[in-house]
């Protein structure tokens, strides 16, 4: 693919990063443009005086070898560390202890450690929302939504989630690639003034599913990471039926009925809350299994491809492996 030597990626999550380090270290020239303050996207972490709360992915499990190797990496930096988190879940008031079927990771200190981590060696562009791509003397040029122009790339990787790359692309060219709809997650952070007291003949827990509450589906104790400060600090989940239910209600009141859910839920009275607010994910995960494919999406005559975790699954895994096999793919062109 030596023609293909300017390169945009377009998000700065994990498939993104994935895609534009590969193709750097196979000697293109790569930009990578997000609307993000910091590289990530759904590996967030929230920083406040509060403590650190991830607000997206909770953990990543590693089930694939390549991506095993490539997790090695940076567990020997420190970046990354295998979690043995007590899983648990509650059905029909409950308690019970999960064992992983995989091994389980978190950043440390915070999910986000990755991320940047993998972004260093990238030229990337925060704070830049790519708002049209059009073709012009035979190479793409990008416009952001202060009109900026950035002109002159041979390709341009896609790699939104889905409804975000049907928007910019326009329906016309998104159809041809039947780009499925996702779902929405709201996620609220918790800190309590003491420790939670455990269950009944529950020594402790680092995170519980819920399979009958209306409202929540997970909830975990982010002081229980590897690198992080002690201080009882939840993160909630809302299911995603509720969540599309209530995408548009102020944060103040999401935050209120997730923390009253969780009460209705624990089996222990709850100790004072000092502090709480909500996080809105519009696009947090694909409504529906993915039909099986290649894991990305590739047009050679318009030199344009998509990736992420939605060509695959919802996971952190699948969207490393979405951008790890895009770039092979570009490598071999
Ligand atoms: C609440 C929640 C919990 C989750 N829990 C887990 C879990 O426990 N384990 C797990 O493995 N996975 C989990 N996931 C899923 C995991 O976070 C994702 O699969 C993964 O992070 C997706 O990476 P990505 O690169 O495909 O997309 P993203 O991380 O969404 O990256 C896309 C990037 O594109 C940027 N962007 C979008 N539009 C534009 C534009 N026009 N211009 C410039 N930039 C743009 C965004 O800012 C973003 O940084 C969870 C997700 C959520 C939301």
């Amino acid at each position: 693919m030596d023609f293909l030597h300017n390169i945009a990626v377009i998000g700065a999550g994990m498939a993104g990063l994935t895609a534009a380090r590969a193709l750097q270290q196979a000697g293109k020239s790569v930009q990578v443009f997000d609307k993000g303050r910091r590289p990530g996207g759904r590996m967030s972490t929230r920083a406040n005086a509060y403590g650190l709360f991830d607000l997206g992915a909770q953990y990543f499990s590693v089930r694939d070898s390549e991506f095993a190797r490539f997790i090695e990496t940076f567990e020997q930096r420190g970046v990354v560390t295998r979690w043995p988190g007590v899983m648990a879940h509650i059905d029909s008031g409950r308690w019970q202890t999960r064992q992983p079927e995989h091994p389980r990771y978190s950043g440390t200190p915070s999910m986000v450690t990755l991320t940047e981590a993998m972004a260093a060696p990238l030229e990337v562009h925060s704070q830049v929302r790519i708002t049209s791509l059009s073709h012009e003397s035979s190479q793409w040029v990008l416009r952001d939504q202060e009109e900026r122009v950035w002109p002159g790339f041979d390709h341009v990787i896609v790699a939104i989630p889905a409804p975000q790359a049907r928007e910019l692309l326009g329906s016309e060219t998104a159809l041809r690639w039947a780009l499925p709809e996702m779902s929405s997650c709201w996620s609220t952070w918790v800190r309590f003034n003491t420790p939670l007291s455990m269950p009944a003949g529950v020594d402790t827990w680092d995170g519980v599913s819920f399979d009958d509450s209306p409202v929540l589906r997970w909830a975990a104790r982010n002081q229980t990471r590897p690198g992080r400060s002690e201080g009882e600090r939840l993160t909630l989940l809302a299911r995603d039926d509720w969540s599309d239910r209530y995408l548009e209600r102020d944060p103040v009141e999401i935050a209120d009925d997730m923390v009253s859910a969780f009460r209705a839920c624990y089996p222990e009275a709850l100790p004072a809350v000092e502090a709480q607010g909500a996080h809105r994910w519009r696009y947090a995960q694909p409504r529906a299994p993915i039909e099986k494919g290649p894991g990305y999406r590739l047009d050679e005559e318009m030199n344009l491809s998509l990736c992420g975790d939605w060509c695959i699954d919802g996971r952190v895994e699948a969207a490393w492996q979405s951008g790890h096999r895009l770039a092979q793919a570009l490598c071999h062109l």
